[in-house]
């Protein structure tokens, strides 16, 4: 058993990660300032004996003893990291030194929450880890993109600087039960308009890609990630390289939920990266991970906790 730190643990991914630990037997730490987070995903956790939920902004200094730290605290959505983009990259910045601080003085194993926007709109693809990525460095999009570049670069100093027990993991889009509603991604946005039966808001032409990852698979391999040989730091892609357009999905999601909504388009948002696709080999190779629930599997649980959640 260990005592594992979840940063943003009451976030989309975060509660996702504090079930799999419980269930594994570790003894949890949540800590989240509820931005986009709340307490509703870690609601049925509160009676567990080794759960505990603190309210704390990771910009902060944070005093804990730990074993395992997941830097997951940060917004994901567009929509969220731009509302307040000075405080996204703060989140991103103060918040990876401050738990790399805690990391270094408790001589914690430290796992990023990185991403695949460090690849901006990318002109290589697949995506490798090779790959410097192409990034705009003043546009709305670059609180977060250059917020998550230079936490990936304050791991890496740290590891070099101060032997520091490092792991990086670059998400892909990922979805799943737990994502908020008005969260404002495309996965969350198609289900809830097709299941209220409005407009499916397609931003530009829908001929931009993604690949869509669902939230098991990237749970499972967060956890391989963080007990793979102290050796590898990574960073890896963690992601499902199946390939869609936005147009694809919202057909998709339209077949599985019926009802009447009709497709509209709005203006794409300012650097909308064209194309996403991850190189999964060294995911592979290394943590022997891969993904096995398709889009269409993953979509229709998805669905099905939209769908709940709406009814109540
Ligand atoms: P989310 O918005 O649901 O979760 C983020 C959590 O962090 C929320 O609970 C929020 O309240 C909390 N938070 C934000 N700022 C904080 C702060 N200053 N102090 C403490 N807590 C704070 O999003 P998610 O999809 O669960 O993403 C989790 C992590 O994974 C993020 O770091 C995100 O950048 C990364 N990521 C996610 C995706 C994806 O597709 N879901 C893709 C790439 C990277
Ligand atoms: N998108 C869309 N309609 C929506 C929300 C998003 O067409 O209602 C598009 C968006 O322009 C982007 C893609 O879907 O091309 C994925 O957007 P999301 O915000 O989910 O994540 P991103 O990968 O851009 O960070």
């Amino acid at each position: 058993m260990n005592k594992v730190l979840v940063t943003g643990g009451s976030g989309f991914l975060g509660s996702h990660l504090c079930d799999r630990l419980l269930a594994d037997g570790h003894d949890v730490l949540c800590v989240d300032n509820f931005f986009t987070g709340s307490k509703r995903n870690v609601a049925h956790l509160l009676s567990h004996p080794y759960f505990e939920l603190m309210r704390h902004d990771v910009t902060f200094p944070l005093y804990v003893e730990v074993e395992r730290i997941f830097n997951l605290a940060c917004p994901a959505s567009p929509v969220h990291y731009q509302h307040d983009p000075v405080q996204t990259t703060k989140t991103s910045v103060h918040g990876a030194i401050n738990m790399l601080g805690l990391a270094k003085r408790v001589k914690a194993r430290i796992l990023q929450a990185s991403t695949s926007e460090v690849y901006g709109d990318p002109e290589v693809h697949p995506q490798r880890e090779e790959y410097w990525g192409r990034v705009n460095p003043i546009g709305f999009r670059s609180c977060y993109d250059e917020g998550k570049r230079c936490a990936e670069t304050l791991f890496f100093d740290y590891h070099r600087q101060h032997d520091l027990d490092i792991k990086v993991v670059r998400i892909f889009n990922t979805y799943g039960p737990r994502m908020h509603p008005n969260d404002g991604r495309v996965v969350s946005n198609f289900i809830v308009q097709a299941l209220k039966g409005e407009d499916i808001t397609i931003y530009g032409d829908g001929s931009q890609t993604r690949s869509f990852c669902y939230v098991d698979d990237l749970i499972e391999a967060f956890v391989r990630m963080m007990e793979s040989p102290r050796g590898f730091t990574g960073p890896v892609n963690i992601g499902n390289p199946g390939e869609f357009t936005m147009l694809q999905l919202a057909e998709k999601v339209l077949s599985l939920v019926g009802g009447r909504s009709k497709l509209v388009f709005r203006p794409l948002p300012a650097d909308d990266p064209r194309q996403r696709q991850p190189d999964i080999a060294l995911a592979q190779e290394k943590l022997g991970w891969q993904p096995r629930v398709g889009l269409e599997d993953g979509l229709k649980e998805t669905i099905a906790y939209f769908r709940q959640l709406l009814e109540a």
